[in-house]
């Protein structure tokens, strides 16, 4: 037998043994390291004098404007308590416009006057640090000569400690901007916009006689991953460079029989989650939630949700612990959102809420058809999103999401919202003005089996196909890509909800506060929701009919990532951004360039990929094939047999066929000049015209000698 890379991984997988669980810190409970490498409450009040203390806090939990004189003090306390945890460095850690986050690591270490050894860190290197912008995506806010940026504190989210073998770092979550103060990054945005969408709740509240209370925007991120062995990984150039898989055959058994959802969790698998939610608790991450998923070797994570911007930072953190762990236990985590066809890809499930003191401003609470607060909160959203749904759509544009949305597995681009019938019920008599009992569906099940307790049914049924659902007491957008940032979806979603508060609460506060005002009120809404109520679609989000039915409703369909990046460049949207001061014109149209560059960039890359893997990987093996056919033909032809020529002829017809179409899609792949927008279709259309040779291949040449790893080994051996 030839032994090929494919078959040497193969061999050490099935030698492998699962590495034994390693409990944390010699079996200690979550409970007890929670929030450990987090400079959290509990820390600041250790390490700080008491006035200090509560000053942080105040920023921290109520939003107070930072008194710059305690950073020397905070910068202080924040030192002792990373060294104790064993940091030598500490870092600015940002979230640049790559997506992703950045850090760039000083030492504590420094000389003193006399030459000796100390151990600094000042109040100004807490608040600010200056890395060089010019290697970061501006999309032309900035000119290369003009390097300068900064980085500075951002106070909300708590430094952590960072731990890798032989040391440890304090991250010091900033914000990130040019010299000239434009923004460089994906946090500025989101606190801009958390700031508006607080401002817009409370004025709102003001309308409903509510004073002044805590409000925050929160967010529950569901993490959807794939898991596959290393050795299959460093197999597959394509993995390597682009997350995806560019090459590879269906396998004949795939997701089909719908046993992998829910099913037992695999020892190898288990002991990594387990291992990836203790670092989590380790840094104050709530990990909740773990299952397999539909596609083979899919999986999820779900936290506990939090306060918005912190939450963010915790998906960011999430995804790099799942790789780092990942690779720590032999394994490859694809945050990719559709790193094998055919089956279901990933996505970020985003789970949006607000909430006001103790009160989720999305709970219907028990009567919801009187639930002032909920139905004007609800129709602002269903304002926002059909007036924005163009924004949020554009949040979702990535390379890999452009294979998801639209597939079958994936709600479809077009943003629409899942109600339920009660809601969209109740909605219907308030926009008629009319108050009937609405019956809740609510009932006990029979489960015909008398021991199990007595369980009742949800108001509601879910909405698996809708990309914007309430699930109960907060919205699902469902569209998001599993590796992207959750800032700019969110970002887009407060800045539209402010935007359409703002719009009812001018109208509410005109009213007269008498027995007339509920009737008033309802009037209000209900205008609105005559006006808006297309966004709402209760059905099946993946049939052919709603295609239809969207267009006929006026509702945008933008199919492809060009078009869905086209509304950055939309004056009406500009004209929202500015006003609630989020970017500035440029700034915005700064990202439609940085997004359709990287959307370009990638493309190719992935091209490029396939080109060098065809012709270098799979074309000599299909050669030598075609050669030791040709040869066995000749000389079967010579020996006078005739039984299974008909058979060597087709098959050496069939691999030359295929042989040539690769030949012809590789060449014509490197004929093309740098993808831009006249090309770009025309170049996806063509590596996805090569795929077919080789996938076509790969069941025709010697499986002993096919030298990538099959969908039926990554997906399924662990
Ligand atoms: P499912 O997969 O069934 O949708 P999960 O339990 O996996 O549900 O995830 C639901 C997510 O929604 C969790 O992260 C949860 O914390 C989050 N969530 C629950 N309530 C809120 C809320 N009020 N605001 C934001 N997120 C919420
Ligand atoms: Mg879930």
């Amino acid at each position: 037998m030839s032994v090929t890379n494919r078959t040497r991984a193969l061999e050490s997988i099935s030698t492998r043994v699962t590495p034994t669980y390693a409990a944390q810190d010699d079996g200690a409970a979550p409970i007890d390291y929670y929030g450990k490498d987090v400079f959290n409450a509990a820390a600041i009040r250790k390490y700080l004098s008491r006035g200090a203390a509560e000053k942080l806090l105040a920023t921290i939990q109520d939003g107070a404007k930072l008194d710059p004189g305690i950073a020397g003090d905070v910068a202080h306390a924040m030192k002792d308590w990373a060294i104790a945890r064993g940091a030598t460095h500490f870092t600015h850690w940002f979230q640049p416009m790559t997506g992703g986050t950045a850090e760039k690591h000083d030492a504590f270490l420094d000389l003193n006057e006399a030459g000796e050894a100390i151990m600094t860190f000042s109040g100004n290197n807490l608040a600010k640090s200056e890395p060089d912008a010019s290697s970061f995506p501006s999309g032309g806010l900035r000119c290369t000569f003009e390097a300068r940026g900064y980085t500075a504190w951002d106070p909300t989210s708590p430094a952590f400690v960072k731990r890798n073998p032989s040391g440890a770092t304090l991250c010091i979550p900033s914000i990130f901007c040019s010299y000239n103060g434009e923004i460089l990054d994906n946090k500025i945005p989101l606190l801009r916009s958390i700031q508006t969408l607080k401002q817009a709740v409370a004025r709102f509240m003001a309308n409903f006689g509510a004073t002044s209370e805590h409000i925050a925007v929160t967010l529950g991120a569901e993490q959807e991953y794939f898991l596959i062995d290393r050795q299959f990984y460093l197999q597959r150039p394509d993995l390597i460079q682009t997350g995806r898989t560019l090459f590879g055959a269906p396998p004949a058994k795939h997701q089909q029989l719908e046993d992998h959802y829910f099913g037992a969790i695999k020892p190898r698998v288990l002991n990594f989650m387990a291992e990836v939610e203790q670092e989590l608790w380790r840094l104050g991450i709530p990990a909740k939630t773990r299952h397999n998923e539909v596609a083979p070797a899919q999986f999820e994570l779900a936290p506990t949700f939090e306060e918005l911007n912190l939450a963010v930072d915790h998906n960011m953190l999430t995804m790099e612990i799942l790789k780092r762990v990942a690779e720590k236990n032999g394994l490859v985590c694809l945050l990719h959102e559709k790193p094998f066809a055919g089956v279901n890809g990933s996505g970020k499930h985003n789970n949006w809420s607000v909430t006001y003191g103790t009160r989720n401003l999305l709970d219907p609470g028990s009567d919801p058809r009187h639930n002032r607060v909920f139905l004007a909160f609800l129709t602002a959203i269903i304002r926002a999103v059909d007036m924005r749904g163009d924004l949020l759509r554009c949040s979702t544009v990535t390379v890999g999401n452009d294979h998801r949305l639209g597939a079958n597995e994936a709600p479809p681009a077009i943003i629409s919202m899942y109600l339920g019938e009660r809601l969209t019920e109740i909605l219907n008599q308030v926009e008629q003005g009319v108050d009937k009992e609405i019956s809740s569906k609510t009932s006990p099940l029979r489960v015909g089996v008398v021991t199990t307790p007595s369980i009742a049914s949800d108001d509601a049924d879910r909405n698996r196909t809708s990309p914007f659902a309430f699930t109960g007491n907060k919205f699902e957008f469902r569209m998001c890509g599993s590796s992207q940032s959750c800032s700019l979806f969110n970002m887009f979603l407060n800045v539209a909800v402010a935007e359409s508060l703002d719009y009812l609460s001018e109208q509410i506060e005109t009213l007269d506060r008498d027995d007339e005002f509920d009737v008033k009120l309802e009037q209000i809404l209900g205008k609105v929701l005559a006006q808006h109520k297309r966004i709402v679609f209760n059905g099946n989000n993946y049939s052919s009919g709603w295609v239809a039915e969207a267009e006929r409703r006026g509702l945008p369909n933008l199919t492809t990532a060009l078009d869905a990046l086209k509304p950055l460049l939309d004056p009406a949207n500009s004209k929202l951004m500015q006003d609630y001061g989020i970017f500035s014109s440029i700034e915005l149209e700064s990202r439609y360039e940085i997004f359709t560059e990287e959307y370009f960039r990638k493309i190719q890359i992935e091209g490029e990929v396939a080109r060098d893997m065809a012709l270098n990987l799979i074309l000599p093996v299909a050669l030598e094939e075609y050669g030791e056919l040709i040869k066995t033909l000749t000389s079967a032809k010579a020996a006078g047999v005739s039984a299974g020529l008909s058979t060597l002829q087709r098959t050496v017809e069939e691999i030359g066929d295929k042989v040539d179409q690769l030949r012809y899609n590789a060449d014509k792949l490197g004929a093309f000049s740098p993808v831009v927008h006249e090309n770009c279709i025309e170049y996806v259309q063509t590596t996805k015209d090569l795929r077919k040779s080789v996938d076509e291949l790969e069941l025709l040449v010697d499986d002993r000698k096919w030298p990538l790893p099959k969908y039926r080994e990554m997906l399924f051996i662990f």
